[in-house]
């Protein structure tokens, strides 16, 4: 039985594409532009097998996520209305602007040094993108359709009863799983508690919220049922940060061109030896790595903003190399150093240069979360108020004040005047914040005309908390002119 792999045309819709010019248009796009539509081939091999793993663990984090707590917080909460953030069970208030920037910037440079060192490990592994895509719905797609060629057939025959059916089972499946998803993230916004409101409740009674579950329903349903790798190509930005962060220190998905070229057919007479001669070397031109490429490209042709990393080449190719009796990593996980000169992973300038401020940015974040107060209190002239002199002679001025409680326990405030000498009062007793909430209340500070200068006259105003200073306030008392 043969089982030399023979050549094969990609079995997707690109192979009409001519490589010579690949950087001048993407894939999956013909001249005038229309779309080429992706049949990937079913792969398997090591990668895929890790893949699936980790893709299950991630997968089970995602979903489970909303109902995970620290701290009795949830693990990531991004409430924009309420203007509430919580990454990892620590709360952002609007307060804390410039601590939810630091995080956002330390997550931004750990993705820089890792893309640097490791390419688009990212987008293969970990993106939300590819996980769904390859890992559900391709999987959902070659059980219903079957693989790329029955997939590519259905696609051409007559609409009749067995297409009808598939199709309409595929893309019903689609959208359960795309509501199901646009539910998870919407719980990311607004809590778990929010949404099962929404789901529970009459619809009259939460239009907006069923606005943006529908919305988001949608937009994954299309992302997945029809943009898919344009998703990558066309919308994410990362993929276009590529060429200013990578180089060719950088660990990518690359093919061993010095060990692979010249390209050429395998002859089951001829071995390795003879092809080496012929000045052939080991890649036998089969294009199942094109084949089983979910963005369509030809990574023969080197590293390119299209590839996700997805690693469905390097298995392709060493399920060939197994089967022509060649060591397997024709296309692997290296460096175009590594493959030219047998370089490491080493540490560059450059990287190190990156390393360098990201170990400053999160020792300013550490420095910043350890010093974090957990009472915010802002004093604001009452809107509309001037000031008022009193029957005793002394004048008064009214304050709106915004206590807001960072902790997970119920805090007691207490307010002093500090300075001028006078006296402060809080309209409606003692401000006791609830946990992790904002109350807002009215003070009256009252000062004699011996404590107060001409116009303005400034004020402190200690904020106590459980009989601990906490912080102090400034602010100005308004008075009349001499
Ligand atoms: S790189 Fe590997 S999979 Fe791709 S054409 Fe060559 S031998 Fe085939
Ligand atoms: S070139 Fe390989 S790793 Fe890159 S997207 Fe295509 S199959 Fe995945």
């Amino acid at each position: 039985m043969n089982n030399t792999p023979q050549k094969q045309k990609p079995e997707n819709s690109v192979q009409d594409v001519d490589w010579s010019d690949f950087r001048d248009h993407i894939a999956t796009a013909s001249p005038d532009g229309r779309r080429k539509w992706v049949y990937p081939r079913r792969v398997g091999g090591r990668f895929f097998r890790r893949r699936t793993v980790v893709s299950w663990l991630l997968l089970v984090i995602l979903f489970a996520g909303p109902f995970i707590t620290l701290g009795g917080n949830p693990l990531l909460l991004i409430n924009i209305v309420e203007r509430k953030f919580v990454v990892l069970g620590q709360i952002f208030w609007p307060q804390d602007m410039i601590l939810f920037a630091l995080v956002c910037l330390v997550g931004f440079t750990c993705i820089v040094v890792f893309t640097a060192a490791f390419g688009r490990v990212w987008c293969g592994w970990a993106c939300p993108q590819t996980v769904m895509m390859e890992m559900v719905f391709r999987k959902i797609e070659y059980w219903i359709e079957g693989d790329a060629a029955r997939q590519r057939a259905l696609n051409l025959a007559p609409w009749r009863l067995g297409k009808i059916t598939k199709k309409s089972l595929k893309h019903m499946v689609f959208y359960a799983l795309s509501f199901l998803i646009g539910n998870v993230l919407l719980s990311y916004i607004i809590g778990w508690q929010a949404l099962y409101e929404i789901i529970t409740a009459p619809p009259s009674l939460h239009w907006a919220g069923l606005a943006f579950m529908m919305g988001f329903s949608i937009l994954f349903y299309a992302i997945f049922a029809r943009f898919r790798e344009q998703a990558c190509t066309f919308i994410c930005p990362y993929g276009r940060f590529q060429s200013v962060l990578l180089d060719e220190n950088s660990i990518v998905v690359a093919y061993d061109h010095p060990r692979g070229e010249k390209r050429g057919p395998h002859k089951h007479a001829q071995n390795f030896v003879e092809r080496r001669e012929v000045g052939t070397g080991d890649c036998v031109d089969c294009n199942l790595c094109v084949a089983v490429c979910p963005t369509g490209i030809d990574i023969r042709n080197g590293t390119q903003m299209e590839c996700i990393h997805c690693t469905a080449c390097m298995d392709a190719c060493d399920a060939v190399m197994t089967k022509v009796g060649r060591p397997p990593g024709l296309v692997r996980y290296a460096s175009l150093n590594g493959i030219e000169r047998g370089e490491r992973l080493r540490l560059t300038p450059r990287l190190i240069g990156y390393c360098g401020v990201l170990a400053v940015l999160v020792s300013i974040l550490a420095v910043m979360i350890f010093t974090r107060a957990d009472v915010e209190v802002a004093v604001l002239r009452a809107p509309g108020s001037l000031f008022q002199k009193m029957e005793d002679g002394r004048f008064s001025n009214l304050y709106t004040v915004r206590v807001v409680n960072k902790t997970t326990r119920e805090l007691p405030v207490e307010l002093r005047l500090e300075f001028p000498a006078g006296t402060l009062r809080v309209m409606g007793g003692q401000l006791v914040v609830p946990p992790q909430k904002i109350l807002e209340n009215t003070l009256l500070v009252e000062i004699d005309v011996a404590a107060m200068k001409s116009g303005t006259t400034p004020l402190v105003i200690g904020v106590y908390s459980n009989g601990k200073k906490v912080s102090a306030m400034k602010t100005s008392f308004i008075g009349p002119r001499d």
